[in-house]
């Protein structure tokens, strides 16, 4: 545990950050997505763009909170991560390679292009990756395919209940055409087989699973202690594939603008298009951030300059030595 001035401090922090920028507007918001409505422009939006959540879940399980850390939201493509996570613990390195790449595509998140070197998807957190990825849920029933993913989101959480929104599935697949095309395009290539639309369903879903901002940053929290839950000791990812999910999630986690983020934030991360980011600081703790306007790459305008903030404030830049307001959320016994 931090000791209890650092606490207090964190805490003292998290609500002036919040404070700042819940009164900061909407600079850069392009779009904003509801789950039902899909996503339109910042103009036609109500008070949901003010909703805004920030969560810290240190590696000792201790949840910081501020805002709306208690609304759900769906992961839509933060759900990539555990996907992915899932397929690193049923198959080694090469037998992945077959499937999915690692390299990031500098292209949108729905772009339909392929590594064509490879003839695969270029990574998991596009969504010809996790379409590939999710292809190889194990199960003889779409329910168990789905129980298999939600098995490693629930080790992350902590949580039994976590579970797909199914009005929220509904929607996604009412609005799926893209998706839809891209799937049967990998299947016309041979890049995944099977029933396309039972698999349009099960990546749906998972993009669907509900969870609250301090459910985020727990989940992340897992991520940085090696994928072990900080209080349940259960254990999402085999030990010695932690840093096979944590490196993609670096290079490719947060759409095409992942370079200016590993630069600017240093971290592994993954938004989602509901304005969700799950950051992880290996070791020391999990962020969660939610703010529903997105700028132009389709990531959370408010989270990602809250990150950055953060990540300057704490000195948590994975190649930073010199940030001068550093303050140091680690164990100290007391
Ligand atoms: N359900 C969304 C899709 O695949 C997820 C998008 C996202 O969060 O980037 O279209």
């Amino acid at each position: 545990m931090p000791s209890a001035a650092i606490r207090a401090q964190l805490q003292d922090r998290l609500e002036d950050l919040h404070a700042r920028h819940a009164a900061s507007g909407h600079d850069g918001v392009e779009k904003v997505y509801d789950e039902r409505r899909g996503m339109y422009p910042p103009e036609e939006a109500g008070d949901e763009l003010d909703r805004l959540a920030i969560a810290i879940t240190t590696v000792d399980g201790e949840t910081f909170a501020v805002g709306d850390h208690d609304v759900p939201f769906s992961l839509q493509s933060m759900s990539k991560v555990f996907s992915y996570a899932l397929a690193l613990g049923r198959h080694d390195s090469d037998e992945l390679a077959d499937t999915v790449g690692v390299e990031p595509s500098g292209d949108a998140f729905n772009s339909i292009t392929f590594d064509e070197r490879h003839h695969r998807p270029f990574n998991p957190m596009v969504n010809a990756g996790a379409l590939a990825t999710t292809s190889l849920a194990a199960g003889d029933t779409p329910e168990e395919r789905l129980d298999a993913i939600l098995g490693v989101m629930r080790a992350c959480a902590g949580d039994q209940g976590l579970h797909a929104d199914e009005e929220t599935a509904a929607a996604e697949l009412r609005a799926a055409d893209h998706n839809r095309a891209t799937a049967y395009l990998m299947r016309a290539e041979g890049m995944i087989e099977g029933d396309v639309e039972e698999l349009l369903g099960l990546y749906l879903r998972q993009c669907s699973v509900h969870v609250t901002c301090s459910t985020l940053s727990t989940m992340a929290a897992t991520l940085a202690n090696g994928c072990v839950h900080p209080t349940t000791g259960d254990r999402a990812v085999p030990a010695d594939r932690v840093r096979d999910l944590l490196s993609v999630m670096y290079t490719c986690g947060m759409y095409d603008s992942t370079g200016e983020w590993a630069y600017d934030v240093g971290l592994p991360a993954k938004s989602g298009v509901s304005g969700g980011i799950l950051v992880v600081v290996p070791g020391k703790m999990g962020i969660g951030v939610w703010s529903p306007g997105l700028d132009a790459y389709g990531n959370s305008a408010r989270g990602v300059a809250i990150c950055e903030e953060i990540s300057k404030k704490l000195g948590l830049h994975l190649f930073a030595t010199d940030d001068e307001d550093r303050l140091t959320v680690e164990a100290t016994g007391d």
